[in-house]
């Protein structure tokens, strides 16, 4: 399809999950897509026509910064993101910290590199990773999770508001549970606390209504139509996709 021809792309956390299946979804839909992660061993096993892959870390500025200079982008997508279990009382000042570093302050980072391009060339779409946990509704265990993916939805806002004038959207993505390699990891996990893989799965299908986890293509559709001039008209938004979890 031609949805996004002409448009050149930048994702941050491509090589798995819900990065991966948006750097090809966008590439299908005809974009130049730069496709980045720190993990370069997954990453070689990206292959399309319109995808040209790179090591970017987005803990590291000087890596924004090359990144950013290359792909030129139209449409940033800010993918990287680690979830941290644990509440409150178990969290530590340095889980808080890493988790803002990543979660919230690589997208500053990015954002603050890309923008100047973008406003050059006459506007672009800016989409953030947040979550249906957060701000929209808790979970147990996701204190430093949930709040720094609560910021980012205040970063979109913000955002959105300053630089409407100037031809840039900016929207994020609040996904439900969706299956991708650090999901399983999760499960696996709270299987062995739960004393079963089978408990730990049925907790996390149980919260959606709809009766399973989202496949990574489900989030990549919106994706796709949040980087595409489709979208014209959204900007500043939470666009929740949770198999019904919140919408109760
Ligand atoms: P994932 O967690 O399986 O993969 C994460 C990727 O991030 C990996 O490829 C990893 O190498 C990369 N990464 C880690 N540190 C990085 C760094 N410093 N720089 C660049 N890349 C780095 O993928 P996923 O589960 O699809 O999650 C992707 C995003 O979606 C995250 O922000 C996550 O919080 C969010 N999200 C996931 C779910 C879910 O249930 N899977 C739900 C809502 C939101």
């Amino acid at each position: 399809s031609s949805r996004l021809e002409g448009k050149r792309v930048l994702v941050t956390a491509a090589a798995q999950g819900i990065g991966r299946a948006s750097a090809l979804a966008m590439a299908e839909a005809g974009a130049q897509v730069f496709a980045t992660d720190v993990a370069t061993d997954l990453l070689d096993k990206l292959t399309h026509d319109n995808i040209q892959t790179s090591k970017l870390d987005v803990l590291d500025l000087a890596s924004i910064e090359t990144g950013v200079a290359t792909a030129q982008p139209d449409v940033l997508f800010n993918c990287a993101g680690f979830v941290h279990h644990g509440d409150v009382i178990t969290a530590t000042d340095e889980d808080l910290e890493f988790a803002f570093d990543l979660n919230v302050r690589s997208m500053v980072r990015t954002i603050r590199t890309a923008l100047p391009g973008m406003i050059e060339r006459g506007g672009g779409s800016i989409i953030n990773m947040s979550s249906a946990l957060g701000s929209i509704i808790g979970a147990p265990n996701r204190m430093v999770y949930g709040t720094t993916k609560a910021a980012v939805i205040g970063l979109t806002k913000s955002v959105a508001v300053d630089y409407i004038k100037q031809g840039i959207r900016c929207n994020c993505i609040c996904p439900g549970t969706v299956e991708s390699p650090s999901w399983h990891d999760r499960v696996t996990a709270l299987g062995k606390e739960m004393g079963s893989y089978a408990a730990a799965l049925e907790a996390f299908v149980s919260r959606q209504p709809l009766g399973r986890v989202a496949t990574a293509e489900e989030i990549a559709a919106l994706v796709v139509y949040l980087a595409s001039d489709e979208s014209a008209f959204t900007t500043g938004h939470p666009h929740i996709i949770d198999g019904g979890w919140s919408g109760q």
